[in-house]
């Protein structure tokens, strides 16, 4: 089976081709439009310019990605886009151009959720069975889920307020450093001292796997003001301590809260216990750090993709596709661009986390 994936559903716009040969899925292309540059003067992504950047670009997206795979397009088996969660500018940009290529070209259409792309990447980089227990933790998702299938997840609890990627983006806005701001603090906490500020952990002391974020940008935002009275201004020393109190706070909550996740998990007695980590997030190397200590005494293997593949990509896209055509899951030419698409269906799509 060979896939064409489509994404445009946040600031990347990305085509790839992807194929699964002996039980092994293979990235023959993998193309990304970063839109970084077009949205820093603003401070974030803007919705309008992001939406009109993905129709500009997805046609030249897509032609790139079947010529790096040495492929025509009347090679592939289906179409895979991304038809939900995200900005909906976007995701129609890419929902239609994909129905165009499927009308054009009679290959069958499948609709992936951008979720289930990060939540399945793992079963294309590692081959994971299920079930394994996934961390998804992004710019605008944070949620722990039970991956029993392509299709079915079970959300054991996420973040109640801000997912960690926007903290990261936020603390970046707040100390002057540009977007996105995930790599940028973590390149700043590297010289930082961690213990120097302290930052609260939030629901630690509560049951659960739910988690919590916005407290944690609040902190930063008075504890920068505390230093910046003291001193009249920031030192690069200062930014650096900021920046690994922050860093090492969220990696600190994410850990424990793994703990309590993996307990949940264990019950289902799985033959290979596995942690996954998937989303921007988890390019993170002190918070899988944190992750692979935890899985590490609970006796879990632990996974985290390369990093192209945790940030928004089509591979996990058109992997997704791979993984619904399998099980014969398709859709037609009716297929909607949803703004909200939670993966555990048993969550009301306007409760949760994210965008
Ligand atoms: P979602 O998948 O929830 O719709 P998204 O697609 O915008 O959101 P991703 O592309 O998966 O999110 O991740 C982007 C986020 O990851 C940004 O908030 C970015 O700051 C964060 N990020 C990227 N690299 C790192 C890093 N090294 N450390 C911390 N955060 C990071
Ligand atoms: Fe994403």
């Amino acid at each position: 089976i060979t896939v064409l994936g489509l994404e445009s559903s946040c600031d990347d716009t990305a085509a790839a081709v992807v194929r699964l040969a002996d039980g092994q899925g293979q990235i023959l292309s993998s193309v990304v439009y970063g839109q970084t540059a077009l949205h820093a003067a603003f401070g974030g992504v803007v919705p309008e310019i992001a939406a009109r950047a993905h129709a500009e670009k997805i046609d030249l997206c897509v032609e790139e990605a079947l010529a790096a795979s040495g492929l025509p397009l009347t090679s592939m088996d289906a179409i895979a886009v991304t038809a939900g969660p995200g900005l909906i500018g976007g995701v129609l940009s890419g929902v239609m151009c994909a129905k165009g290529l499927a009308a054009g070209s009679g290959l069958p259409l499948i609709g992936v959720n951008h979720l289930a792309g990060h939540a399945l990447t793992p079963r294309l980089t590692d081959g994971l069975a299920f079930p394994y227990l996934m961390l998804l933790v992004s710019g605008g998702h944070c949620q722990f889920l039970i991956a029993r299938g392509p299709d079915s997840f079970t959300r054991l609890g996420g973040t109640i307020d801000d997912a960690p990627g926007e903290a990261f983006d936020k603390t970046a806005k707040l100390l002057g450093l540009p977007q996105p701001g995930g790599p940028e603090v973590e390149r700043a906490a590297l010289g930082g001292d961690p213990a120097r500020f302290t930052f609260p952990r939030p629901l630690l002391d509560r049951p659960g796997c739910d988690m919590s974020f916005s407290g944690l940008k609040t902190a930063l935002l008075r504890t920068r003001d505390g230093v910046m009275a003291e001193k009249g201004g920031l030192t690069v020393q200062d930014r650096a301590d900021l920046c690994a109190g922050f860093q090492a706070a969220v990696a600190d909550v994410l850990a424990e809260k793994s703990r309590r996740a993996m307990a949940e998990y264990l019950t289902l007695d799985p033959a290979e216990p596995v942690l996954a980590v998937a989303g921007g997030v988890a390019a993170n190397a002190a918070i899988r750090a944190g992750l692979e200590t935890v899985c590490d005494e609970a006796g879990l293997k632990f996974t985290a993709p390369p990093l192209a593949l945790c940030t928004d990509n089509a591979a996990m896209i058109a992997w997704a596709g791979i993984e619904r055509f399998r099980l014969g899951l398709f859709d037609g030419m009716d297929l909607a661009a949803r703004p909200r698409w939670p993966l555990d269906t048993s969550q009301p799509a306007l409760l949760g986390s994210g965008k």
